[in-house]
């Protein structure tokens, strides 16, 4: 395994990573990747073990429900970077058990990299969303050929990809970049049918990345994206050679899509399980806010502090029967339940604007203008900070101040807004969600129940419900 400082070391590895229109060769010098490079290796920290062979816990697959229930706990605590690692690689476990007539080369090099990246200690970006040009028209129709990411040739010792991937959270701070299919190919376009893994300093990889980190010195301000911020990545793929042992999916449009359902279920699960601590957290800094303002009494603020824990409570419910309701690979594997992953998963993302919005009302425009923490040390400022940001005299003037700013930096400036859009896209957006719900609803049960409810024969002759 690797300690924090090896992590930090390895970043040290030529990769080609851009911020701002400039190439970044010492990742360690710009706090925007500085900042959440230490947490990555706080995390390896904290993992870490001596023993030969030893292995991070947090990546074994769950052989267990229960052993799933307990994993989606810690793992909602961890960094971004160990949390995308573990989703990749229980992608690979999951999608290998359901990949039907699959190739058993390719099966076993899956197989040998999962334990490979185990053994190894990396951290793995999960690289699925296409640039995709026209959105209506399919891979192989596009104009230009490279919109979804491509194999443009092959040979004996591995194949060469060209294509990009947009918005890959933490890539320029992994080690690999697990590429696949974004969704279904058809016949005739297998040369888009490719999953691998790809070295994050490969020749021809170049990451542009974007992030909420705050820009101005004082973090106090920011007090949570100063601790938590994570760039995200648009990934090139320029005529990338992959060596063979890492080609995992080669042409077979058959289960092209079986990557991105295993992906999307797991990405789905890490967003619920983000999505249940943020809705309680909201609720949170309503009612402390309410209680600042001296409004904690108020009748319409009370309702909306109790709808915003209702949706709280509903989504932990969501996410605990998705947990309870695990289904197993034939390798004994447990993954999580699709129907309540996706439908609460869609319920999270569909509401959060809603509950933010209840927030901001609660709140009242100091959410935007409070000053800051430095403006109430000035002592040409600070008392008058101090005199007319008080609210209930139970709660200090900082106090409040600071509540502002978290709710500020949480929901209405960049971390805010990231946060707002991530909600919706991560894991393909509400219609993906959408789409799986559809597909695994009883809707025969349902359709029996209503049947019944209006005295209607069932044409079909089937039981009832
Ligand atoms: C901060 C952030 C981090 C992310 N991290 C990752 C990551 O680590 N790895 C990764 O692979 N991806 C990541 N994503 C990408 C995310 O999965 C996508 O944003 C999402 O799948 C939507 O794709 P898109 O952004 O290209 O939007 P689009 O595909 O353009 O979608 C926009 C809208 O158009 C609809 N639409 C698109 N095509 C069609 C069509 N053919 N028919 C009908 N409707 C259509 C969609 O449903 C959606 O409502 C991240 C996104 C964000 C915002």
């Amino acid at each position: 395994m690797l300690t924090g400082e090896q992590y930090l070391a390895s970043l040290d590895d030529g990769r080609a990573t851009f911020f701002e229109g400039r190439r970044v060769d010492d990742l360690l010098m710009e706090p925007a990747f500085a900042t959440p490079a230490y947490a990555i290796a706080r995390g390896y920290d904290r993992w870490y073990s001596a023993e030969p062979g030893a292995v991070n816990p947090l990546v074994l697959a769950p052989r267990s429900a229960a052993e799933l229930r307990e994993r989606a706990d810690v793992i909602g605590a961890v960094d971004l970077a160990l949390n995308v690692t573990y989703q990749s690689l229980m992608t690979l476990l999951t999608a290998s058990g359901r990949l039907r007539g699959a190739d058993p080369v390719e099966l076993a090099r899956m197989a040998a990299y999962v334990d490979d990246a185990m053994a190894r200690d990396i951290r793995i970006a999960e690289c699925i969303t296409d640039a995709k040009g026209d959105r209506s028209v399919p891979p192989g129709k596009q104009d230009d050929p490279d919109a979804y990411v491509r194999l443009v040739h092959r040979e004996a010792a591995g194949v060469v990809i060209r294509g990009a991937k947009l918005h890959i959270s933490a890539a320029s701070l992994c080690h690999d970049l697990l590429v696949m299919p974004t969704k279904a190919m058809k016949p005739g376009e297998g040369d888009y049918a490719i999953t691998c893994a790809v070295a994050v300093n490969s020749p021809g990889v170049r990451i542009v990345n974007t992030t909420y980190h705050p820009k101005g010195d004082d973090v106090r301000h920011y007090p949570v994206s100063s601790r938590l911020s994570m760039p995200d990545g648009f990934v090139v793929f320029d005529d990338v050679f992959v060596p063979i042992e890492r080609v995992f999916l080669d042409g077979d449009t058959h289960n092209a899509s079986v990557f991105a359902h295993s992906l999307g279920l797991w990405e789905r699960l890490g967003g619920i399980t983000a999505m249940v601590r943020q809705a309680d957290e909201l609720v949170g800094l309503a009612q402390l806010i309410a209680e600042a303002n001296g409004l904690a009494g108020i009748s319409h603020i009370r309702e909306k502090i109790d709808e915003m824990a209702i949706h709280a409570t509903l989504l932990r419910a969501g996410m605990e029967a998705a947990l309870v309701h695990a289904a197993t690979t034939p390798d004994g594997f447990f993954y999580p339940d699709e129907l309540f992953t996706n439908a609460a998963k869609y319920q999270g993302a569909a509401q959060f604007g809603r509950m933010v919005q209840h927030l901001h009302d609660i709140a009242g425009g100091a959410v935007l203008t409070a000053p800051t923490i430095a403006d109430l040390e000035n002592p040409e400022t600070g008392r008058f900070v101090e005199k007319y940001l008080n609210g209930s005299t139970a709660v200090a003037a900082e106090d409040r101040l600071r509540l502002f700013h978290a709710i500020r930096d949480l929901t209405a400036d960049a971390y805010g807004g990231w946060h707002l859009v991530t909600n919706l896209q991560s894991g393909g957006g509400l219609y993906a969600q959408r789409l799986v719900t559809r597909r695994h609803y009883d809707m025969d049960r349902a359709r029996a129940l209503a049947r019944e409810a209006a005295g209607l024969a069932d044409p079909a002759g089937r039981d009832e419900p």
